[in-house]
């Protein structure tokens, strides 16, 4: 495992010990340390260091993924890419490419993709017709991201890095090819990506997409997708993991996301296959490309 920041341990690390497929052997962070296994500072090190290696789960955030991704995968090892998959979407490219020619697995994990609801959502939705989404993402970012200054730099995305799951579920429940037709976004004077922006999207069937990311949410986060239907309505709060259709009482299941990522990798390690899917990604490429920027308050962590 390389980048042993909050990620790796909240969720990969147990996901992983709860996978008897995997063996979790040595970790790679320039500074953090795991308990129970040998632990190097950087990747190169890891590489030359640790014998019969198959596999790295890289979650470092998306500044630093491209050059590990390469050396793992020069080195013959199937890799796991946390979200986002890279830094650009040419980076993310010039990966798949390198899986193919090595012959190994390479895997970009959209966690919120797993979220409980999400399958069923997407299950009930191909049978009508969407009018109307409603996305609203709002957290503290105070509270969920102390310290990762890597998120105000460049290739950070800011707002967008919570924002891709609310687009990764999106791309994943909605008929159609999301495309954007608006963006704004709000960046604070002293920080390089922005803190709140809003988009509108169309899928070609009729759908508007209206998204609200913020990251000055005060109090509860707020992560729920609403889609109006020719039928009943359905919101998917939560993140995801809770479905309510129409006046139904919601339906809760419990978080499996990153057990069922591990799953997938293990499958596609066994198949010596490729999963990546950029289309969120996509998505937050345009609206940089293409969205209005308002100069925000500086940002004071
Ligand atoms: P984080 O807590 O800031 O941790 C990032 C870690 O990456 C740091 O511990 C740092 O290690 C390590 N790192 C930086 N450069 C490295 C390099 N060159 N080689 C190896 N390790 C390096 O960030 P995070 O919240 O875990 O987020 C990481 C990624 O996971 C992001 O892409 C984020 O979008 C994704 N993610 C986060 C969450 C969440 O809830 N936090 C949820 C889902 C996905 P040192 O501390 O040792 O310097």
């Amino acid at each position: 495992m390389v980048g042993m920041g909050k990620i790796a341990r909240d969720q990969h690390v147990p996901a992983l010990a709860g996978n008897g497929a995997f063996e979790l052997v040595a970790a790679a962070s320039p500074h953090r340390r795991l308990d129970g296994v040998p632990n190097f500072t950087s990747i190169e090190a890891l590489l030359e260091g640790v014998q019969n290696l198959d596999a790295v789960a890289l979650c470092t955030p998306p500044q630093f993924r491209y050059s590990l991704a390469r050396a793992a995968l020069e080195g013959g090892l199937h890799v796991l890419l946390e979200k986002p998959p890279g830094a650009t979407l040419n980076e993310v490219a010039a990966l798949v490419e390198l899986a193919g020619k090595k012959g190994v697995a390479l895997f970009a994990t959209w966690h919120s993709r797993e979220a409980a609801a999400v399958a069923p959502a997407r299950r009930w939705l191909e049978d009508r017709k969407v009018s109307r989404v409603t996305v609203t993402w709002k957290e503290d970012v105070r509270v969920w991201h102390p310290g990762q200054a890597w998120i105000w730099k460049a290739g950070g995305l800011g707002v967008f890095d919570p924002g891709i799951n609310a687009l990764s579920i999106l791309t994943r429940i909605l008929p159609g090819t999301l495309v954007l037709k608006d963006a704004e976004l709000a960046v604070p004077s002293n920080c390089e990506t922005p803190i709140a922006a809003t988009l509108r999207l169309e899928n070609g069937l009729g759908a508007d997409v209206r998204v609200e990311l913020d990251f000055l949410q005060t109090g509860p986060p707020r992560w729920d997708i609403d889609v109006e239907t020719n039928t009943e309505r359905l919101l998917l709060s939560k993140g995801g993991s809770v479905l309510q259709v129409g006046n139904a009482a919601p339906i809760e299941n419990p978080d499996n996301e990153y057990p069922n990522l591990y799953a997938r990798f293990e499958q596609l390690v066994r198949d010596r296959n490729i999963d990546v899917d950029v289309a969120p990604f996509r998505l937050v490429a345009d609206a940089f490309m293409c969205g209005r920027r308002t100069v925000a308050e500086p940002f004071v962590e």
